[in-house]
């Protein structure tokens, strides 16, 4: 058994692909600025600024909240509904599920809009779920089935609802424009297609949206009246106010990732991934396997595969990771033994990678 350095040092310098772009693991380990050193403010600036471009948007109140991905589902419905609101949410995967017992814990009635996992969800069934709900919410990525649904489509259907979408797998990744889109509130995380350690919540609200907001969510941290000041400027309207201490390591990260994707230029980077995600698809074909998420709705970033019947899908996943350095995904819920998810994100997004994968998942399955 290799001492845990050892294994480090294997994941992070073996032959397989590390996970986040190289830039933004050694802005990790830079020395530490304080919070409020103008440096680091200047930094934040820039990061809220970049994150509009990723997500498509011009909203002033666009920021990287200091919570993973769920603090960002968490901070969508708290600030947007309540005892007495409706919460229409399309559900085809966990993440779906997810935002359903979040919006019920903020005591929200929730119409749960239940789809085939594996299939995108239905823009028309989703906006005829309940004639007058306060959100309507969506996943655009789900990263447990492998698909990509049609957020534009529910955005043009949405009515009088604020919509919230969810673009944790999508951000940096696919195409997301979220204004054009008629997305009111998004979160995302930085883990996946911005290529930068998990730990932030990439968010955005409109201007018309955040003067819907609960008066006074439950939630103390979450509360985007009172985290305004946190980055301040462009982001609030007004001064730089002390609520908590930003997690100055991340956002350092972060903007040095956002700096990667925007210096390749976000187009570019799009492409990367349907490249790297088309090859490894039409690779699993060839090989004979099929693909778990409805054609046409397939995530390159994030490719579903069925467990061929005989295959141990759990033995697989241990001689790629021992033997190759590779980490694929099992599948979420049902389809724990009988699908596998292979993540081709940010740094990984590349032909070599998806090649790479290909020729372990090959001798992984002949050996398990
Ligand atoms: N939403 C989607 C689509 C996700 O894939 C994830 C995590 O994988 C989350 C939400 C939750 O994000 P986190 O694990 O960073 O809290």
């Amino acid at each position: 058994m290799p001492t845990s350095t050892a294994v480090l040092e294997r994941r992070l310098f073996g032959p397989g692909p590390s996970n986040p772009y190289p830039e933004a693991t050694a802005a990790l380990s830079l020395p530490l600025l304080g919070h409020l050193d103008p440096a680091f403010l200047a930094i934040m600036d820039e990061t809220c600024a970049m994150l509009r471009t990723v997500w498509g948007t011009d909203n002033a109140r666009t920021l990287p909240l200091s919570a993973t991905g769920s603090g960002g589902m968490e901070a969508a419905f708290v600030n947007t509904v309540g005892p007495g609101d409706v919460a229409v949410i399309a559900v085809n995967g966990l993440f779906g599920q997810r935002m359903c017992d979040v919006a019920d814990r903020c005591g929200a009635e929730v119409v749960a809009v239940e789809h085939e996992w594996g299939q995108p969800i239905d823009p028309q069934r989703v906006a005829e779920a309940h004639p007058n709900p306060t959100v309507i919410a969506a996943v655009h990525a789900e990263t447990s089935t492998g698909v990509r649904s049609d957020i534009a489509a529910l955005g043009a259907l949405k009515g009088d609802a604020l919509l919230i979408t969810d673009a944790v797998t999508s951000i940096g990744g696919i195409e997301l424009r979220a204004d054009s889109w008629g997305v009111d509130v998004g979160y995302a995380g930085t883990q996946k297609c911005l290529g930068v350690a998990p730990g932030l919540a990439p968010f955005t609200i409109t201007d018309a949206a955040f003067e819907r907001r609960i008066p006074k969510p439950q939630s103390w941290y979450l509360d985007l009246g009172l985290l305004g000041g946190y980055v301040g400027g462009g982001t609030s309207g007004g001064g730089r106010t002390y609520h908590h201490t930003a997690p100055v390591a991340m956002v350092a990260s972060l903007h040095a990732g956002l700096q990667r994707v925007i210096g390749e230029d976000l187009e570019n980077v799009w492409a990367r991934h349907t490249e790297a995600g088309q090859i490894l698809q039409d690779g699993l074909h060839e090989m004979g396997l099929e693909l778990f998420a409805a054609e046409g709705y397939r995530l390159p970033e994030l490719t579903t595969v069925n467990v061929p019947d005989g295959v141990d899908s759990a033995a697989v996943r241990k001689i790629l990771l021992e033997r190759h350095n590779l980490e694929i995904g099992s599948g979420a819920g049902a389809y724990a033994s009988s699908v596998w998810r292979i993540g081709l994100m940010g740094h990984n997004a590349r032909p070599d990678a998806a090649l790479l994968v290909l020729a372990a998942l090959q001798d992984a399955i002949a050996r398990a």
